[in-house]
């Protein structure tokens, strides 16, 4: 039984295995599912098929005796000439002069290293005595962790597959492995530790690359089917009538996109299931008008809504601007971690009474204590700063509440249908009519007073401007400081003309809610910050944004910073200061300059960076698989994606025999660790 304990491996005593153990290998298929992360390539080719500067690997006979000089403190280089077909190549190996006795004249050796085709010449990384034959051509090499060597690993998997590789079942219904010619689990498995060539290697890949894909696939939309049919009775009739003489209120009409995504989410609302929506949209494309016409729907349904916010400052702004659009039709609170006290029982009274009919905060909204008689709707901002575990408590507080996520990083679809699977998704692609692009510059540092200026002459007109400050990975501490010594720097250069503000995540509430204050109402022209204003702040009369260090940043939140401004009629500009030094770098700026939408830019983001980066890493919920990547296999995850769907919704994954290996995978914890389909 494969799972059975990992000591049941012959040649696995009690050290290695407690070795294993903390390598998350306890059963025997962890250990035969622990795949290589790469190969190393010992086959030989003739010498004319040699790339310069590649790694290779030749066999040759030693001539005459190999020559050992020392120099420096145990540093030593040996020369040995070989005979390679007809022609002397020279090797060279450093710091390795026991190998000296080991390579007689005469000797037949197998050299692996990198090539230099002017020289002849091979700068050995690895040898072996006897020809190349005696050795596997394709080496596995598996990430190791503690004391467990490559080695060691390759013996007991090599030692797992004799004896257990035969239980290892066909999970995949014939028709697929026949459809896209797919070599059986059990090969495919033998393949991946011990290639024949690099031919059945891509193969094996290639199986379970698609299996990967097809398990989680198969998951999140089992989730999404099950969320579905668990949360019957969750209706919202809300009134069409005022939600349409609401929506004729409002100072603009709604574009095409954000009516489209708006008649998603009523109509999730209106239905009987619980909504698991996602709404993504560019900055400024108008989610959070769309946003509150859905919560106020809930509340003519007689629901309550909630809008959770990332950020303190964020709340506060949205709290002033839904306080302003509700006026009379609806009681709006707010709740933040600040609001102490007398206040605070004031607010969560309201909120238990039903009083409040439209709840704003941050996380503060999902602590034990507040209570949620009558939750309709929840809306999430900025969903990916929340972790998955916030995201579920909040689902389980009221009554199933209908969730809406929204985000203004745009996702790129790679990621969105892995990451995003078991959601629903609407899409706003287009921005408001009139809206001007945001014009961007890239500029050296040492171009900064010619960029002081420009920002002056801007403020002169009578804008606003917004100066990011050097970013500090891992230390808010210096951080800060940056933010106030460039504060004092700016200061100096422009008041008191010029008036100079100073935002940062450490601030007490007031004093940041006093700061933007004073922006919005144009008090202070020039604000410094750390990206704290990265979301959601709008002052439609700043022009500028000046962004340090840009090279630090991702391309998505150098757009979503680039977002904050833009936002008002007048022509804006985004300055990315910045002196990247390789080629990715600028690749990266000079993308900034030349797009400005949202969702190209995040694909680009996506190719240079990779899915790993791409959320920074306190991003939870990105799936992590071992043979597929998302970027490269994106095909395949298409592939699996619409497999899965049918599947599903044919319903015959928990009936048919032909599913029952994939659904009992599905169901077990050996691919999902733990992760349950509950
Ligand atoms: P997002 O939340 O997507 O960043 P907002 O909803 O904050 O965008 O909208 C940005 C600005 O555009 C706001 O000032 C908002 O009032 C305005 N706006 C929203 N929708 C429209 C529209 N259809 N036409 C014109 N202006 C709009
Ligand atoms: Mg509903």
């Amino acid at each position: 039984m494969l799972n059975e304990s990992v000591i049941n491996v012959k040649g696995i005593g009690d050290k290695l295995y407690e070795s294993l153990v903390e390598m998350g290998i306890s059963t025997i298929y962890d250990l035969l599912f622990y795949l290589p992360f790469r190969y190393d390539n010992y086959e030989t080719k003739p010498l004319s098929e040699l790339a310069n500067g590649e790694k290779v690997t030749i066999e040759g006979k030693v001539i005459g005796e190999p020559s050992l000089t020392f120099y420096g403190r145990k540093k030593s280089r040996l020369v040995v000439n070989c005979q390679v077909e007809h022609t002397i190549v020279k090797g060279v190996m450093f710091n390795r002069a026991f190998a000296k006795k080991q390579m007689q004249d005469g000797d037949v050796v197998t050299l692996t290293g990198k090539w230099d085709q002017h020289r002849l010449q091979i700068t050995i990384s690895n040898y072996k005595k006897g020809n190349a034959k005696t050795q596997d051509p394709i080496q596995p090499i598996y990430p190791l962790k503690g004391t467990v060597t490559n080695r060691q690993l390759k013996k007991v998997i090599a030692q797992a597959i004799q004896q257990y590789g035969d239980q290892v079942e066909e999970i995949l219904p014939d028709t697929y492995l026949q459809a896209y010619k797919l070599p059986l689990r059990a090969e495919a498995l033998k393949q991946m530790h011990y290639p024949t060539n690099f031919q059945t290697l891509k193969h094996a890949k290639r199986r379970f690359i698609y299996e990967e894909f097809l398990l989680f696939q198969l998951k999140m939309q089992l989730l999404r089917k099950r969320n579905r049919e668990a949360t019957k009775g969750n209706t919202q009739n809300y009134d069409k009538n005022k939600v349409e003489y609401f929506i004729s209120t409002l100072p603009f009409q709604l574009t095409n996109a954000q009516k489209q995504s708006l008649s998603e989410i009523l109509r999730d609302m209106q239905s009987p299931n619980r909504m698991n929506r996602l709404l993504q949209g560019d900055v400024g494309s108008g989610k959070t008008a769309v946003a509150a016409i859905s919560l106020f729907a809930s509340v003519t349904a007689g629901k309550q809504g909630a809008l959770m916010v990332p950020t303190e400052i964020l709340a506060e702004q949205h709290y002033s601007s839904l306080l302003e659009l509700f006026d009379e039709v609806a009681q709006v609170v707010l709740l933040t971690g600040s609001i102490k006290g007398k206040k605070r029982k004031e607010v969560l009274e309201k909120i238990k009474k039903r009083e409040a009919d439209i709840i704003i905060g941050t996380h503060a909204l999902i602590q034990d204590e507040v209570v949620f008689p009558n939750l309709g709707t929840v809306i999430v901002d900025e969903q990916h700063r929340f972790g998955v575990k916030q995201r579920k408590t909040l689902r389980d507080k009221g009554i199933n509440p209908d969730v809406l996520f929204m985000t203004a990083t745009p996702i790129p679809r790679t990621l969105a249908i892995t990451t995003f699977g078991d959601m629903d998704v609407s899409i706003i692609n287009e921005m408001p009519k009139g809206r001007k692009e945001v014009k961007t510059y890239w500029a050296k540092e040492s171009m900064l007073d010619r960029v002081l200026d420009f920002i002056e002459k801007e403020v002169n007109q009578g804008h606003q401007a917004y100066v990011i400050c050097p970013l500090i990975e891992e230390s808010d501490k210096l951080d800060i400081q940056n933010a106030v010594d460039l504060y004092h720097q700016l200061q100096a250069t422009y008041e008191p003309t010029i008036k100079v503000g100073l935002m940062h995540g450490r601030l007490h509430a007031d004093e940041k809610e006093a700061v933007m204050q004073q922006f919005a109402k144009n008090e202070v022209q020039v604000l410094v910050s750390t990206t704290v204003v990265e979301v959601g702040v709008n002052v439609p009369n700043a022009t500028v944004m000046v962004i340090y260090d840009a090279e630090r940043f991702g391309l998505s939140q150098l757009h979503q910073l680039r977002g904050r401004v833009g936002r008002g009629s007048s022509q804006s500009y985004c300055i990315l200061l910045a002196d990247p030094k390789g080629d990715v770098g600028k690749e990266r700026m000079r993308i900034m300059t030349e797009t400005t939408n949202g969702f190209e830019l995040s694909e680009q983001d996506l190719q240079l960076r990779g899915p790993g980066d791409f959320f920074g890493s306190k991003q939870s919920g990105l799936p992590e698989f071992k043979v597929a990547d998302v970027v490269h296999d994106y095909r395949a995850l298409e592939t699996a994606r619409s497999d899965a769907q049918k599947i599903i919704s044919q319903g015959i994954l928990e009936i048919d025999p032909l599913y029952a290996k994939l659904y009992q995978l599905l169901e077990s914890e050996v691919v999902f660790h733990g992760e349950t389909l509950d």
